[in-house]
């Protein structure tokens, strides 16, 4: 061997013992302890349920301005970590009011995150009327399916399925299964207010869920939309000579509607504050790479910080698996970045999002309006919902296999917690940089929704173990395609 080359060979030596000692250390930075105490913070009742658009959220968005800058992650225009956009924003008053009425007495009073939740966009109202069973609460004459028909149901209350039949008629689409869409279809045929109801027949019963999504169109500001359990539809139902399960059975094995006149009525009296654009905000920090050619290619790390919010100040949404778990690992990653002095040849963009709840809102706000050209974003890797649960799943594998390939190997090496099962394009906050072709991988836990935007989804519920090694496995990942180990590929979308 020429000197040179021994030369050589004990640099690569030196080096490569160095960086294995940075990425050990990034490693070693990241802990479940840490994890705990960020994630406890962010789903404390302080923040509220971090709904976009209001000051919980902000605190949030707050919280993780102040870690990027401690960390000296640069902002991206130079001044602030803050991607300002405007959010469609509801918010529900105290005091509330919503019981059953038999011959003008109240038989029942109705508690809040337990017997229903208010819809997110669900207007405001005050009234006592007589409540209507209308089936999906579907109205397509033109394809012959109307539940609306051959009812009266003016001036009423109507109740009706969440969702839409899982069987069509021929081959015509339904109209969307939206509140806000089901609402609008109730209202214009006169009805007051609306009661969702999950089916009965579905093997584990959806209960009433804290959810902001309404679809599109206007907001109904005087017409309140409610969603409530089961039982308590069949409180409704008493005396009609149904139940809630005979009724989506009688429907879906016939195909045809189904609606019944009840003599139940519901008194319903909720206030809400509704702003069709309040401010909200991204908040983005960027760690440059070190390399002068790589650092003009970029990594985004990325998770919502949003959740659903609270109802009438007396029940909130934790959101501590959805997402505090995501946006806790976005700073926790970028602090193992720092700390662990890693040589990062590409620039990593880590970003909190807004919206994400309500549908997508702040990661399509950036996919529209970029720091950098998308075109020089290799991948985004997206964590939405990673501490609850017993194993990890990497979406995205069947439309980008390299990147899917990747992590796998990874996986394999340090961890070996991930199954087999990913799908194809994006999902959540990955979707709209999917669509525009950058290579996306989502990562999730297998199981991870016992809690799903129910009043449980808190801190003590999360596998910690498993969530850190989540937490380093994107970190690993991130760290092997900031070094060029990963060239960006063409995404297979069919
Ligand atoms: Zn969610």
């Amino acid at each position: 061997m020429k000197i040179a080359m021994i030369k050589n060979f004990i640099l690569f030596f030196i080096l490569t013992i160095y960086s294995f000692g940075q990425s050990q250390n990034g490693l070693n930075s990241i802990t479940k302890e840490e994890l705990f105490q960020t994630v406890t913070y962010l789903s404390s009742e302080e923040l509220e349920g971090r709904l976009a658009g209001t000051e919980g959220y902000n605190l949030a968005a707050d919280f993780s301005s102040d870690k990027f800058f401690d960390l000296k992650l640069k902002p991206f225009n130079g001044m602030s970590y803050y991607q300002d956009f405007l959010i469609e924003c509801n918010e529900i008053q105290n005091p509330y009011k919503f019981n059953l009425i038999k011959n003008d007495e109240i038989v029942n009073k109705y508690q809040l995150g337990k017997d229903f939740a208010f819809r997110g966009f669900t207007g405001s109202g005050d009234f006592t009327a007589d409540v209507v069973y209308c089936g999906y609460g579907i109205s397509q004459p033109k394809i012959g399916y109307d539940d609306y028909s051959n009812i009266d149901v003016n001036g009423k209350i109507v109740m009706v399925f969440k969702f839409n039949p899982s069987w069509k008629i021929e081959d015509n689409q339904w109209t969307p299964a939206t509140p806000r869409f089901k609402s609008k279809v109730a209202f214009e045929h006169g009805a007051k207010g609306i009661l969702f109801v999950s089916f009965p027949n579905d093997e584990n019963p959806q209960k009433p869920i804290g959810s902001v999504m309404c679809g599109e169109g206007e907001q109904l500001e005087d017409f309140p939309q409610l969603h409530i359990d089961i039982p308590v539809a069949d409180e409704f139902l008493n005396g009609s000579g149904y139940n809630l399960k005979g009724l989506q059975t009688k429907i879906d094995s016939s195909k045809q509607p189904f609606s019944v006149t009840l003599n139940s009525q519901a008194e319903i009296f909720v206030k809400a504050n509704y702003r069709k654009e309040a401010p909200t905000k991204n908040v983005i920090g960027i760690l440059e790479g070190k390399d002068p050619i790589l650092k003009d290619e970029y990594i985004i790390i990325g998770a919502h910080l949003d959740h659903v919010g609270q109802q009438a100040n007396e029940i909130y949404f934790p959101g501590a698996n959805d997402n505090a778990s995501g946006s806790a690992a976005v700073l926790e990653i970028a602090e193992a970045f720092v700390e662990g002095r890693i040589n990062n040849k590409r620039s990593i963009i880590f970003i909190l999002f807004a919206g994400e709840e309500s549908g997508l809102k702040g990661s399509q706000y950036y996919a529209d309006n970029p720091i950098v050209p998308l075109e020089k974003t290799v991948a985004m890797l997206n964590m939405d919902c990673i501490g609850v649960g017993d194993s990890i799943m990497i979406g995205s594998g069947q439309s980008c296999p390299n990147l899917w390939n990747l992590i796998k190997e990874i996986d394999k090496k340090y961890y070996n917690m991930s199954v087999s099962n990913t799908w194809k394009g994006g999902g959540a906050d990955a979707q709209p940089f999917f669509d525009k072709g950058v290579p996306t991988a989502y990562f999730v836990t297998t199981n991870s929704y016992p809690h799903l935007h129910l009043t449980t989804d808190k801190p003590e519920t999360l596998n910690l173990d498993l969530y850190e090694k989540m937490v380093k496995l994107v970190f690993l990942t991130a760290e092997k395609i900031a070094n060029g180990e990963y060239e960006r590929e063409d995404i297979i979308v069919n």
